[in-house]
């Protein structure tokens, strides 16, 4: 096996150690929460090493990557998300990879994915991306405009809303990155009650330097790059 798959398994599995002792210490089970591996910028080859070896959840942020790298990992026991700012043009190549887009955050998005999935008879689980820092250079919905968004979805049965994404703000800040997590949650709380008849399960909350504050407000989903694969190169 290529040692950085090596590497990342170990660091996979020290991860989930930690992540265990963590939730436990939150009040949370465990197994409630998902490890998502965010894995751009990892060779395909790395992916596939440990994906022969314990099945994967991996998110990717650019359509063509996630083209390119699919179909290397074809016959393994992989799931793909999509957890990047998707362009409307991509959601053809996108669409047939994935279990689950975590980046719904305009309506022409919205549309594009449902006019695909109508002709397929197929229902896509999605998230709203939603802007809880603030930061102009993020993308995702301002917290006000989530509840219109939400409602106007309700008339596409090929859209299963199952709760919200965000992004912290990149500070050293602790009370910045809990306010962003808390404020996704309580959004999440006031949209379940005004939609009684949808499931908001999900969060998907919480990276490599912020992944504990996630856990402790709420998160289901951790998106998880560098903790498992080390730094990026550029
Ligand atoms: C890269 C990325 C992550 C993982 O970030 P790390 O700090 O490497 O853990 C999570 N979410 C999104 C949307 C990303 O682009």
């Amino acid at each position: 096996m290529v040692l950085e798959a090596k590497e990342a398994l170990s660091n996979l599995e020290a991860f989930r150690a930690e992540l265990a002792v963590w939730a436990r210490s939150c009040g949370r089970a465990p197994e409630d929460l998902r490890i998502l591996l965010a894995s751009k910028t990892v060779p395909a080859d790395i992916l596939r090493a440990m994906a022969q070896r314990e099945p994967l959840l991996l998110g990717e942020n650019f359509a063509q990557e996630l083209k390119g790298k699919a179909p290397l990992l074809a016959g393994l026991p992989v799931e793909w998300h999509f957890i990047g700012h998707l362009q409307s043009n991509k959601v053809k190549d996108v669409l047939p990879l994935v279990t689950m887009i975590h980046s719904l955050d305009r309506p022409s998005l919205a549309k594009e994915l449902h006019r695909r999935l109508a002709r397929e008879g197929r229902r896509l689980p999605v998230l709203l991306e939603v802007n809880t820092s603030g930061e102009p250079q993020k993308h995702g919905l301002k917290p006000e405009e989530t509840e219109p968004f939400l409602a106007s979805l309700l008339s596409y049965e090929t859209l299963s809303v199952e709760g919200l994404m965000t992004v912290a703000p990149l500070t050293q800040d602790e009370d910045r990155i809990q306010r962003s997590f808390y404020s996704l949650r309580e959004l999440r709380d006031r949209l379940q009650g005004r939609f009684p008849e949808l499931s908001l399960v999900h969060l998907s909350m919480g990276m490599s330097g912020d992944w504990k504050l996630a856990v402790a407000e709420g998160a289901t989903i951790l998106r998880i790059g560098t903790a498992i694969f080390g730094p990026r190169r550029a």
